[in-house]
């Protein structure tokens, strides 16, 4: 008890004394004669930036933002942070896309990772090997970027996200999923090795073989152990064109069904399923998928069912399989139960299929409808209570409310595929087979909160009707939620968060050891 008397008084004292010496930007005045001082930016500008992203409902300030012009620049600052008496927090901040200000580090300083692109736009940021198939890529690259890169090698990544503006750290930082996750599995389980940097400030190169623990602590770790510099992602031979197919549906048993038989078939590509419902038009911003005669027709169906699910499945093609493509779709269509004669096709290339949500993002900008409230809710819901999601949440309370406006994502996909989950911090439920939902709202600054209740909505009726599903992207405000969601894996969470970042430096906008 003396020794911890003495070690709390000693403690106290220090984080006192931390206090009185910081400037008035609230960081150690010491800060200022770093190495990395001249990349540091205190304005009005840079701070506003890195106090919000995509999702524009929280806003937390920093009380500087660190443009890096090498990696050094964050080492520096990390070892610095960790050796002041109260250490302040350190955010890397990708492409700020995240929903609920898990890249914002109030007072303390966020990392703009996009500053190391610049820097890097000699080529430097991303080196695509063509005999081992693999590129290394620096944390801080667009999807896009690497996409462009390894086309130029006839290579490409297997597994993508829907929309490429977001960074290589960002995605692997929670898992990167999109179609092809059922074929190839998540983004985080399409990586070789890893470069971080962290929580202590050690620079170290991670595998499955090597550094294992902080590998898999890293990969779906929402931030907390490390930041990502480098990334080496697992590339295959890159495609020409797609044969991309709608089908719609009106019975959900019916298309949740043909998407579980579609996905343990072999020769798709890619599959996802939205919904539409009866008060919002047959098109939205994220697809634009119908002409104006086939919107009539499907207008008149949604009068008649109120809500309708799309499959859309994609099949890629070459010079060598052009011949051969529409049969085997046709095959692929076979036994399908979509409503008869509602199927849809578009031929487009493959680079325009990746960047199909780029499209919706620039009309979206032209009305000034992008940067408007994102009250995203993101879930994995078990395969075995799919239809109850469907009566639960589908029909009866977003179609009853008719609240929401944005796409409504639904499709499966199969654990197996998610090499190494269990030793991965990312969190999946307890099935084989689950489902990605994607309530993709888009609010206004008066009405967010509504779709915000809503949510919360969703999630007590999960609860009561005894739906294990895990938050993807996840947003919690109490440990004891952040514990349920971890399930058996919060130990080794909180265990490799003392090994790794035993300050509690890294992305404390997630919530989950610095409480808001
Ligand atoms: P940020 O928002 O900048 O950061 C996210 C978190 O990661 C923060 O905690 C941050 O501190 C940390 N972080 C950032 N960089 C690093 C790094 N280098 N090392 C360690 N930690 C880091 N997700 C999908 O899986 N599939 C999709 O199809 C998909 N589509 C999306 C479409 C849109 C329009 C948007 C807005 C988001 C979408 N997302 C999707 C979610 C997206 O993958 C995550 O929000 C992701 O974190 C965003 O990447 P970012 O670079 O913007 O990260």
């Amino acid at each position: 008890p003396a020794h911890f008397i003495v070690f709390f008084i000693v403690s106290r004292l220090m984080s006192f004394i931390g206090k009185l010496r910081r400037s008035k930007n609230s960081l150690p005045c010491e800060i200022n004669s770093l190495g990395l001082r001249a990349n540091l930016r205190y304005d009005l500008e840079a701070i506003r930036l890195a106090s919000t992203d995509y999702g524009n409902i929280v806003h937390e300030s920093p009380s500087a933002v660190l443009y890096p012009t090498s990696i050094y620049d964050i080492i520096e600052l990390i070892k610095f942070s960790n050796e002041c008496p109260l250490p302040f927090n350190v955010a890397a901040r990708g492409h700020g896309h995240s929903v609920r200000g898990q890249a914002t580090a109030h007072d303390g300083v966020v990392v703009n990772m996009l500053s190391l692109k610049e820097h890097y736009k000699n080529g430097n940021g991303i080196r695509v090997s063509t005999s081992g198939n693999y590129a290394d890529v620096g944390g801080e690259q667009l999807w896009i970027d690497v996409l462009k890169a390894t086309l130029e090698h006839g290579l490409a990544p297997v597994s993508w996200t829907d929309y490429l503006y977001l960074t290589v750290g960002g995605t692997l930082s929670n898992a990167g999923i999109s179609g092809q996750t059922f074929l190839h599995g998540p983004q985080i389980s399409n990586v070789h090795e890893l470069d971080v940097i962290t929580g202590k400030g050690d620079f170290m190169t991670c595998s499955e073989d090597k550094n294992s623990e902080l590998f898999y602590a890293v990969l779906g770790g929402l931030g907390q152990f490390g930041i990502i510099t480098r990334a080496r992602i697992v590339l295959a031979k890159a495609q020409k064109r797609v044969k991309w197919l709608r089908m719609i549906y009106s019975d959900f048993s019916n298309f949740t069904g043909d998407q579980e038989h579609l996905i343990s078939t072999k020769g798709l590509e890619y599959l996802e399923g939205s919904l539409m419902m009866d008060y919002t038009p047959a098109n939205n911003w994220r697809s634009s998928f119908f002409s104006p005669s086939n919107e009539s027709q499907i207008t008149s169906l949604l009068k008649k069912h109120g809500i309708l699910y799309c499959l859309d499945m994609v099949k890629y093609y070459d010079d060598e399989t052009v011949n051969s493509v529409d049969k085997e779709v046709q095959m692929l269509q076979e036994g399908l139960n979509f409503i008869p004669g509602f199927t849809f096709t578009r031929d487009e290339t493959y680079v325009d299929f990746l960047n199909r949500v780029r499209r919706g993002e620039i009309t979206l900008k032209s009305k000034e409808l992008w940067d408007v409230p994102h009250p995203w809710l993101n879930l994995f819901v078990p395969k075995s209570h799919i239809l109850d999601f469907n009566d639960g949440v589908f029909v009866d309370i977003i179609h009853r409310q008719k609240k929401t406006t944005g796409p409504l994502l639904v499709y499966p996909t199969t654990k197996r595929l998610w090499d190494d989950i269990d030793k991965m911090s990312a969190v999946v439920p307890d099935e084989d087979i689950f489902y990605c939902v994607g309530l993709l709202h888009s609010g206004s600054f008066d009405d967010w909160q509504d779709l915000d209740n809503q949510n919360n909505e969703i999630l007590e009726f999960c609860d009561r009707a005894g739906i294990k599903m895990k938050q993807y992207l996840p947003h919690y405000k109490s440990k004891e939620e952040w514990i349920k969601h971890f399930g058996p894996k919060w130990n080794t969470f909180q265990e490799r968060k003392a090994q790794f970042d035993p300050r509690m430096i890294l992305s404390p906008g997630q919530n989950i050891f610095n409480y808001v």
